[in-house]
């Protein structure tokens, strides 16, 4: 008896492509074998889903069994009483999960991408990326710095330039795949057995294997060292930011990209300044007669150097004065903020006979001014 590929897969009959393809994803993510290991039946599913997926997924074979319920030799399937033979459905082919998995861009799942199939191509590893943290200034995430830092991290060796090869010897057939980069071993289920495909163990891939290792890297193509690099921080960091210096991680394995590096920011508090956003804040005091009667005063900058700053007469105790242009900045704006100046009216604790007389007459004055 023929199988019912549309109950397989658990769609109804007038499925469309896009919803055929959808469930077959989710009964491969959840069939996939290796999530099944202890339970045989779990490649039997798939064997089955998969079955039905090539036949619903292809429209003229669909057509075909939807006309006939069966799909000729050429179709491989539909054997009548004798039944689907696994072997014969794959025909040779080897049962490569990655494949399928990659084919619907499944990547990333957790354990599968261990067994991934490699090629040349990428046994070449991108270099890991370095984190490094620095602590700046104030003045320095405001007007933005340039910085040395020393690393240790990958470097291609030298002697064999990234490849791993002893000088003056090259590659042999990996012996373990005879060049193929994969390995393949026969696994039984209730169909007989069927063949999985895996990266070869001893070249991950690669086909071929060091004749003699690079005795300096020890074959794998990258050495440790120390290295000093230049890091422009911009202007406007702030603390918990990161900087990317591309290119300047980890060298590659086996001659692949380098990594990046990651600058972490962390900026120091200012005695004098405070930031928000792309404004500091700075807190001066003057005393009780310069600003009743008005004053000029000598604010220091982040960037160094003093500003003169005008005191109206009869500035009140936390009155807030700016100055333009001379705060911080966000990070790729080009405009300073302002500088917020605070201004805190000082009344005195400790007075000469002088002063204490003065001010009681000031007083007396006042109480007059106001009686009158
Ligand atoms: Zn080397
Ligand atoms: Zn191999």
């Amino acid at each position: 008896m023929a199988k019912d590929y549309y109950k397989i897969l658990g769609v109804s009959k007038d499925a469309t492509a896009d919803e055929i393809q959808r469930r077959y994803r989710e009964l491969v993510m959840k069939n996939h074998p290796d999530l099944h290991k202890d339970d045989p039946n779990s490649s039997k599913k798939m064997a089955e889903v998969n079955e039905a997926y090539e036949m619903l997924s292809n429209p003229e074979k669909r057509a075909q069994y939807d006309r006939f319920g069966t799909v000729g030799p050429e179709g491989r399937a539909g054997y009548g009483a004798g039944g689907f033979d696994f072997n014969d459905f794959f025909q040779g082919e080897s049962f490569n999960f990655e494949d399928i998995l990659r084919n619907f861009g499944f990547g990333g799942f957790g354990g599968f991408a261990e067994t991934r199939q490699r090629t040349a191509q990428n046994v070449r590893q991108r270099g890991e990326d370095i984190q490094y943290p620095i602590a700046i200034t104030l003045k320095e995430s405001v007007l933005g710095t340039k910085k040395e830092i020393r690393i240790t991290r990958n470097e291609t060796c030298t002697v064999c330039d990234g490849s791993g090869l002893k000088p003056g010897t090259g590659y042999i057939t990996c012996p373990t795949c005879k060049g193929t980069g994969n390995v393949k071993s026969a696994q039984r289920s209730i169909f007989g057995e069927f063949i999985v495909q895996t990266t070869c163990p001893t070249c991950h891939g690669l086909g071929k294997i060091a004749k003699e290792k690079c005795s300096s890297c020890r074959g794998t193509g990258v050495v440790r060292a120390q290295k000093t690099v230049e890091v422009t921080i911009p202007a406007g960091v702030e603390t918990g930011m990161r900087v990317r210096i591309r290119g300047e991680g980890n060298a590659g394995l086996h001659k692949g990209p380098r990594g990046d590096l990651y600058i972490l920011i962390r900026v120091e508090k200012d005695p004098r300044f405070e930031k928000a956003g792309n404004k500091l804040y700075y807190t001066t005091r003057i005393t009780f007669p310069k600003a009743a009667l008005g004053t000029t005063i000598q604010i220091p900058l982040i960037e160094g150097g003093y500003e003169k700053l005008k005191v109206p007469a009869g500035t009140q105790n936390n009155t807030e004065l700016i100055i333009r242009g001379k705060g911080a900045r966000l990070v790729g704006d080009r405009r300073r903020g302002d500088l917020t100046v605070k201004i805190q009216v000082d009344v005195p604790t400790r007075l000469s006979p002088k002063e204490k007389n003065l001010i009681k007459k000031l007083g007396e004055l006042q109480d007059d001014q106001k009686n009158s």
